[in-house]
């Protein structure tokens, strides 16, 4: 192939935009692709074009907009925000942020580098992470100069705060093994807002800014096709408005800001099976694929397909992390007190997704609980095992084993953390499903298109495809499996955004 193509003179990004032109014209009902010199005119045209209206395209809109560029961004839903206005909003962020200092959290950007590249999957995109860590905090003042509200109150508990306060823990920073490769600092920023509204919140800054600086939002447009110049640059997008195909030319190009795919239900289950049977989809309806398929459609190559955002969320309340979790062979397989996201993963990735919560008369869920069915119940450990149908004396060995050492303070296996750590104390003792088709285990996707750090898009053979961004869930960013803190995901989404938007108006990366 290497020879073919320098023989003929020409490069592999002119082949593939060859044969992608070519592609869109024998078989243009049904191509990925459209080649621009089918259009006759155009019904729309923009110097940036953004796809998606949530965290990662509101961002890019209002660093292109800044930039100088006339931007229109599309959103397919009728309302805008994308999951990002139905998250809790907690941004991942670190290495002494204003709110870290004035709470007197001590951090630094090598400890946040050391946990975001240690405590995660193998292999991640390390050069991202180094970038976003150095560059949170200030991140961080832009999102406050945006708009984002945030209070000075730290919240001590394990899960999203509830009151009002803007600084946590949102991860798995305190538990084993993660504890042992950076100091852990509260690097969870969430805007004030009660409940589980923060991502409303700022959302609802973004949007205010993005219509502020003049950006042409249109709602009801959903992308379908991206349209390919005869040199292979990315000029324009299909798009059908109020269910009528258009087209719209962008100058100087376009970021695809359009989400993950865990409501393509098809997607999820030929890329990222063991998300398939996660009992919720978690993300607004918007989350088709649509735009990971329009960069695929070009050419663009797509990483990380398979990994998601799995989670059993045990906690609160967090007294029941003093019980243990076992797998279909009544072993412990992960530290109990780790975050929900991590426990997620183990259980939908690695142990086909069956496990149990085993808990004593000290640490039962409260009695009204629809998130894990209660399934089990007895005085012994053996009438739990007998009704769970475990192998014979299985669980009598684990809990046996995990009790002698409980009782000195130790947990060989996973280090549980002291205060969670004590020996089981007595009946009756119960099973709670969290299998993840039975609990509640809410899951999305991570994969997505590949991208550099200015979210140009590459095709499989490395190389950029021009005039096409991408970001957020769209492309494969920060986030992997397994997750290890909430905020990664918006903190990825608004930051490369901010990078595409910029990128994609010709100006450069923001400072
Ligand atoms: C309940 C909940 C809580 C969460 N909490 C957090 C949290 O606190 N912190 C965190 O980091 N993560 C959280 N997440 C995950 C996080 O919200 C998302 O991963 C992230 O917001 C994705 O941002 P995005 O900009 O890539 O996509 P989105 O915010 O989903 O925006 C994409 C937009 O593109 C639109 N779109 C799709 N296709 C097209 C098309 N063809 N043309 C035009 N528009 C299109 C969609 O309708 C959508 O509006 C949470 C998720 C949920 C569901």
């Amino acid at each position: 192939m290497k020879q073919a193509t320098e023989k003929s003179g020409l490069s592999r990004r002119q082949l593939l935009a060859g044969f992608g032109a070519a592609a869109a014209t024998t078989f243009a009902a049904d191509a990925g692709a459209l080649p621009a010199a089918g259009i006759a005119s155009w019904d729309m045209t923009a110097d940036v074009l953004v796809a998606g209206s949530g965290g990662a395209g509101a961002s890019a809109a209002i660093e292109a907009r800044q930039a100088g560029a006339e931007v229109l961004l599309i959103e397919s839903l009728p309302r805008f925000g994308g999951s990002t206005a139905m998250s809790a909003g907690v941004v991942y962020a670190g290495g002494g942020t204003a709110l870290q200092k004035k709470l007197g959290i001590e951090d630094t950007v090598g400890d946040m580098f050391s946990f975001i590249s240690g405590a995660g999957g193998r292999h991640p995109p390390l050069e991202k992470i180094r970038l976003y860590c150095e560059h949170s905090s200030a991140h961080f003042d832009w999102l406050v100069a945006q708009g984002v509200p945030y209070s000075e109150q730290l919240y001590s508990g394990m899960t999203v705060p509830m009151q009002g306060e803007s600084l946590y823990f949102s991860g798995c920073e305190q538990a084993w093994p993660a504890r042992e490769l950076a100091r852990p600092a509260p690097r969870g920023h969430i805007p004030v807002a009660r409940g589980m509204t923060g991502g409303r919140a700022l959302m609802a800054a973004l949007l205010a800014r993005v219509e502020e600086l003049g950006v042409k939002l249109q709602a009801n447009v959903s992308g379908q096709r991206l349209i390919v110049a005869s040199d292979g640059r990315v000029v324009g997008m299909q798009v059908t408005a109020d269910g009528v195909q258009r087209t719209i030319r962008a100058r100087r190009g376009i970021v695809l800001a359009s989400g993950g795919f865990i409501h393509n239900r098809d997607m999820v289950r030929d890329y990222a099976p063991e998300l398939f049977d996660c009992s919720v989809p978690w993300g607004n309806a918007g989350d088709q694929g649509m735009g990971i398929n329009m960069g695929i459609g070009v050419g663009a190559a797509a990483l990380r397909m398979h990994q998601g955002f799995a989670i059993v969320p045990l906690y609160p309340p967090e007294a029941v992390l003093s019980g243990i979790v076992v797998n279909a062979s009544a072993q412990r397989f992960v530290a109990e007190d780790t975050y929900y996201g991590v426990l997620g993963d183990a259980i939908a990735y690695h142990q086909q997704g069956r496990a149990w919560l085993l808990t004593d008369q000290g640490g039962h869920m409260p009695a009204q609980v629809d998130n894990f069915p209660l399934v089990a119940e007895g005085n012994t450990i053996g009438d739990l095992a007998e009704q769970l149908g475990f192998p014979k004396g299985a669980l009598q060995n684990t809990v046996a084993y995990y009790n002698r050492h409980a009782d000195n303070g130790e947990d060989p296996l996973f280090h549980k953390r002291p205060g969670m750590l004590r020996p089981l104390q007595g009946p009756p003792y119960r099973a709670w499903d969290l299998s993840v088709d039975k609990a509640f285990a809410p899951a999305h996707t991570f994969g997505g298109l590949h991208t550099g750090l200015d979210g140009e898009v590459f095709n499989s053979f490395g190389q950029t495809i021009p005039g096409l961004y991408a970001a957020g869930r769209t492309s494969a960013g920060l986030p992997g499996a397994p997750y290890i803190a909430s905020g990664l995901s918006v903190g990825d989404a608004t930051f490369f955004g901010r990078r595409a938007g910029r990128a994609a108006a010709g100006k450069g990366t923001p400072p």
